[in-house]
C-alpha cells in the first residue's frame, strides 16, 4: 500500500496517508479545508504499520468509526494518535520489525 505525506498550502498541518485499497488520496486538509500538496515518502518500514487513513471531508471520529487510525506528524520523527485505535504515539525509529 503506498504511503504519502502531504502539507497543507493554507494553514501547514502535514499529515500521513497510507491508501489502503481503491480509496482516493485526500485533496483538501481537513482542518481548514485548503489545498494538499504531497510530500516525499515516509520511510519504508512505516509501511508496516497497519491502518491509518486520512481522507478529506472525513472526520477523526468518522475514521475512527470506520476502524481506521490517523497519526499526525509531531516533526521530531514521531507520530501522535489523533483518531482510531492503537498506540498513541509511534517513534520511527523504534517500529517493530
Ligand atoms: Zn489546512
Amino acid at each position: 500500500m503506498p504511503i504519502f505525506e502531504y502539507r497543507c498550502e493554507a494553514c501547514g498541518e502535514l499529515l500521513e496517508v497510507l491508501v489502503r485499497g481503491a480509496a482516493a488520496e485526500p485533496a483538501l486538509c481537513a482542518a481548514c479545508g485548503g489545498k494538499l500538496t504531497r510530500l516525499l515518502s515516509l520511510p519504508a518500514d512505516l509501511k508496516r504499520m497497519d491502518g491509518f487513513f486520512h481522507k478529506d471531508n472525513f472526520s477523526d471520529s468518522e475514521i475512527a468509526s470506520k476502524g481506521l487510525t490517523k497519526y499526525v506528524n509531531r516533526g521530531d520523527g514521531t507520530y501522535e494518535k489523533a483518531a482510531g485505535t492503537g498506540p498513541s504515539i509511534l517513534d520511527r525509529n523504534k517500529l517493530p520489525g
